[in-house]
């Protein structure tokens, strides 16, 4: 174990993805990834809540997904910058305050290895992150404990890891980053060790996750012709077949058949059903095709914005565990003739981490003698509605204007100048947008305030200058001044977005706060001395397997018997008798005790789906 021999905080780099996730950090003028105590690279990004009321996050928790789905979220990520609330364990929370809880397992493994004490983060987003998810990412930061000042786009962190090995490479790389929940292509120049993005484009809802739902629409449909049941409806097996369908896509990017056969995914009619079929890897593509030529369109963009042939592309770096589908280095190859330029020494998962962590060690200093400076982009357009007119009382809106282009290099701050639009108006309505098409009714917006107290005067003598800072976080700041009296009134759109997260992360730090004190609730001295009892016995027999089984069944038994008297009669009796077999399978042979739990578990996720459905 060794400390940063810095006086300053150690700054660390996540990776916060929707798959998984991993820290990574400076050492000895090299990115290094912070393993978990188990030894673990990357972790699930995954959270449950045991019975007992425990946070649990990473490999433990993803195991938990398919017994206990409504204790657990898996891919929050694809929620983030919303503002639904997702239940776990009877508890609602935010897509950041569940996001806060995997970076704060992420550092305890920093705080292991580098000694505790506060930390800096810089966390990494996919390039077409909105303002929004942007700041949710840096809110679960905060709530995690760090102190977060940086927020970077994933496929620039990809490049940097490279970069910073390749310092003394001209070159052009395209970063192709295409994970479990979003997809990133950047092009990046390396010139004199400055680095620096001169496209980007992507899709924030295209990845690994998309496939698995397209097999487990594959699979539902066969049950649906051979059973007559939709599985789906069952969150259970909805679940089961969502797992099945990764393993299986997983297969196929290494054979090109994978069998299925799934035992007892549904009971009907007292018959358990089961799941089974061939699918091929041919037969796979076909269901993702779409997803997949779409990645292909955005990498013809990056080269057309950055005005470059696939040939002058020296280095293509695969990053996101979707890249081990053999079609992507095919398609690449075939379409752009980048043949095996892909890099076989990258690996796909870290990345990401590693780069990071090189964007850290420049804000630390930890990498200042290296002399590497990196650009980046502004991944979208970002402009205002122009208010056109009056008609009636109805405001006519205009077009799209754009203030910052695509592709801008950041951080940027551009003004543009407008004019009243109606006599003797008094009040503009700035509404901020980004993307790239000409109406703002498909673009995306950002926010909308109001600047009042302009002179009353004639349609267009009056003027409205708009400012807009583009950070290096790719967040923006938004400013209207009216020009003829030079007061800039109304609320800044950065003061109005920063006053409601400021109230809300208060909020969200006391929801998180009472998740954990409810780990402690079941206090009762029974439950601790279970607790305690079994944690020696777990360490006195070689056995942990047992121990953990029988550890899940007393408190399975617990909570059942805490449940007992709010159930209706016949819910009780049969929870009675089910709890009573479980009891009596204690001390028998672990298959035995195995059955009793499940279908104590079973019971108990009925009920707890009954109450929700209430
Ligand atoms: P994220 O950045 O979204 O957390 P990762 O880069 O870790 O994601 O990639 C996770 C995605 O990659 C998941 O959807 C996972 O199923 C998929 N994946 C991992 N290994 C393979 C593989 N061998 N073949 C196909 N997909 C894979
Ligand atoms: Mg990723």
């Amino acid at each position: 174990m060794k400390k940063t021999s810095k006086s300053q905080k150690p700054i660390i780099g996540i990776d916060l993805g929707t798959t998984n996730s991993s820290a990574a950090y400076i050492k000895d003028g090299q990115a290094e990834i912070i393993p978990s105590p188990g030894g673990e690279r990357i972790i699930p990004s995954v959270v449950h809540v045991d019975r007992a009321g425990k946070v649990v996050v990473g490999q433990d928790a993803a195991d938990a997904l398919i017994a206990m789905p409504g204790r657990t979220i898996a891919a929050v990520k694809r929620k983030m910058g919303s503002e639904e609330h997702l239940e776990v364990a009877g508890k609602k929370l935010l897509p950041e305050e569940v996001s806060a809880l995997i970076l704060k397992e992420l550092k305890e493994y920093a705080d292991n290895l580098l000694g505790p004490g506060e930390k800096e983060a810089v966390i990494s987003v996919p390039a077409h992150f909105a303002d929004a998810q942007r700041k949710a990412t840096k809110k679960a930061g905060e709530l995690a404990g760090f102190t977060v000042e940086r927020v970077i786009n994933e496929p620039t962190a990809a490049a940097m890891a490279f970069g910073l090995s390749n310092l003394d490479q001209d070159q052009h790389i395209l970063v192709y980053d295409l994970g479990g929940g979003t997809f990133d292509v950047s092009l990046v120049e390396m010139m004199e060790g400055v680095l620096e993005v001169k496209a980007s484009a992507g899709d924030n809802n295209l990845g690994g996750e998309d496939f698995d739902w397209k097999l487990v629409e594959l699979f539902v449909g066969n049950m649906e012709d051979k059973y007559g049941v939709n599985p789906m409806e069952d969150l259970r097996a909805k679940t089961l077949l969502k797992g099945e369908a990764e393993r299986v896509k997983k297969e196929l990017s290494v054979k090109e058949t994978c069998s299925v056969n799934l035992p007892a995914v549904i009971v009907k009619d007292d018959q358990p059903l089961d799941l089974e079929l061939e699918v091929s890897r041919n037969e796979f593509v076909e269901l993702i095709k779409d997803s997949l030529e779409k990645t292909l369109g955005c990498v013809e963009q990056v080269l057309e914005d950055a005005s470059l042939d696939p040939e002058e592309i020296d280095e293509v770096l695969l990053v996101g565990g979707s890249t081990r589908i053999p079609w992507v280095r095919e398609a690449l190859a075939e379409n752009f003739s980048f043949g095996n330029k892909p890099r076989q020494d990258i690996n796909p998962e870290e990345a990401v981490a590693l780069g990071v962590a090189v964007q850290a060690g420049l804000k630390s200093g930890e990498l200042a003698e290296s002399g590497f400076i990196v650009t980046d982009v502004a991944p979208y357009s970002l402009g205002i509605a122009v208010l056109k007119g009056f008609q009636g009382i109805m405001m006519v809106p205009g077009g799209f204007h754009t203030i910052i282009p695509k592709n801008t290099t950041i951080p940027v701050t551009r003004s543009d100048r407008f004019s009243t639009a109606a006599d003797g108006q008094t009040v503009v309505e700035i509404e901020v947008y980004q993307g790239e098409k000409e109406g703002t009714r498909d673009n995306y917006p950002l926010g909308e305030f109001l600047l009042s107290g302009i002179p009353p005067r004639p349609a267009g003598q009056e003027e409205v200058e708009v400012t807009f800072h583009y950070n290096i976080n790719g967040i923006l700041e938004v400013q209207a001044r009216c020009v003829s009296n030079n007061k800039a009134m109304g609320v800044s759109l950065k003061d109005a977005l920063d006053r409601k997260s400021e109230g809300s992360y208060k909020e969200s730090l006391e929801r998180l706060e009472t998740i954990f004190d409810a780990a402690e609730e079941p206090s009762e001295e029974d439950m601790d001395d279970f607790l305690a009892g079994f944690q020696e016995m777990e360490e006195e027999s070689q056995e942990g397997i047992k121990a953990r089984l029988k550890k899940e069944a007393l408190l399975a038994i617990a909570d059942g018997k805490e449940l007992l008297s709010r159930l209706p009669q016949k819910a009780r009796k049969e929870l009675a008798e089910l709890l009573e077999s479980l009891e009596g399978a204690l001390e028998g042979p672990d298959e035995d005790l195995q059955e009793a739990l499940n279908e104590v578990l079973d019971l108990l996720i009925e009920i707890d789906e009954g109450d929700e459905n209430e």
